[in-house]
């Protein structure tokens, strides 16, 4: 999981070859189509759960990409502001369509968001549970920023794990013990939270840590089977709590949003590396719009 990034194999591949052949000719277009073959090759959508609905939202694969916006979530605010600022492409991690719809009503937030999208010209892209399993995807990205080191997946997928096919969640080990409230107060500053839920014997010795971004209540049962001592995920249930704390383990929820809004500055980082230095340069903005929707009173 600490290997190279995916985009950026040891042995080139033919997509990715061809990807730095159009990424250096600085004179020619960048189509929707050359980014979606970058973001494919660094989640690639067969790594996506089957109820998701990954890759391109709302687009033309042939249009011209000048100005990218990546943000976690397609809301109306934030697509009302890349269609302000003349983006090309909106990347987000949640899709803006989970659900088929029936018809598309513009006087709700779903219609307004498609129909302005539509009107901009502002295609929209989604890298949802295919960057969370993603080598160096988000999974890693919260491991890395939290400090665990010797990663490995929380839940391999059925067959054997592979730098492509990592599964789901991470396990990995603090650079030093310590204990469940020190652990929290350290998560809480690095993700730059407000407040995270903590469960568990205050006292408790945490050396090795569990952890799914996003929603992770479902990976409970995995996490118990595990030797790690603490998990650390999102959404987390009453009865989930109470079956980590029955098993004297500790947990920290720190939110939806704060599990996952890394994404946004590590996604634009890579793209501003791999496409920043064409003239004339793709634009790439980390949106800075967004804020977890729950306050703490
Ligand atoms: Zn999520």
């Amino acid at each position: 999981m600490q290997s190279a990034p995916s985009f950026m194999p040891a042995t080139p591949k033919p997509v990715y070859s061809r990807i730095c052949e159009v990424a250096s000719y600085r004179t020619m277009p960048l189509l929707l189509a050359d980014i979606i073959d970058v973001l494919e090759h660094m989640a690639p959508p067969s790594l996506a759960e089957a109820w998701d609905h990954v890759g391109l939202q709302i687009g033309d694969p042939h249009r011209r990409v000048d100005s990218v916006w990546v943000a976690l979530d397609p809301g109306p605010d934030v697509v009302a502001a890349a269609c302000g600022s003349q983006a090309d492409l909106l990347i987000t991690h949640h899709p803006l369509f989970f659900r088929p719809l029936q018809r598309i009503e513009t006087d709700t937030a779903l219609g307004t968001v498609i129909e302005q999208a539509v009107r901009h010209r502002l295609a929209i892209y989604c890298l949802h549970t295919n960057l969370d399993a993603a080598a160096d995807g988000l999974n890693d990205m919260l491991a890395h920023r939290l400090g665990l080191r010797r990663l490995r997946p929380l839940i391999p997928p059925g067959g054997a794990t592979d730098r492509h096919h990592p599964g789901i969640g991470r396990v990995g080990t603090l650079a030093r013990a310590m204990c469940l409230s020190d652990l929290a107060q350290q998560v809480k500053q690095r993700l730059g939270a407000a407040a995270v839920r903590m469960a568990g014997d205050p006292a408790l010795r945490v050396k090795k840590v569990a952890l799914v971004t996003g929603s992770g209540g479902s990976a409970v049962g995995g996490f118990l089977s595990t030797d790690a001592d603490a998990f650390i995920s999102g959404d987390l249930r009453y009865h989930e709590v109470r079956d980590i704390e029955y098993a004297r383990r500790g947990v920290l929820d720190v939110g939806h949003f704060h599990s996952e809004h890394l994404m946004v500055d590590a996604i634009a980082q890579r793209l501003r590396r791999i496409f920043g230095r064409r003239h004339p340069p793709v634009r790439v903005q980390a949106c800075s719009l967004e804020k977890d929707p729950f306050t703490v009173v």
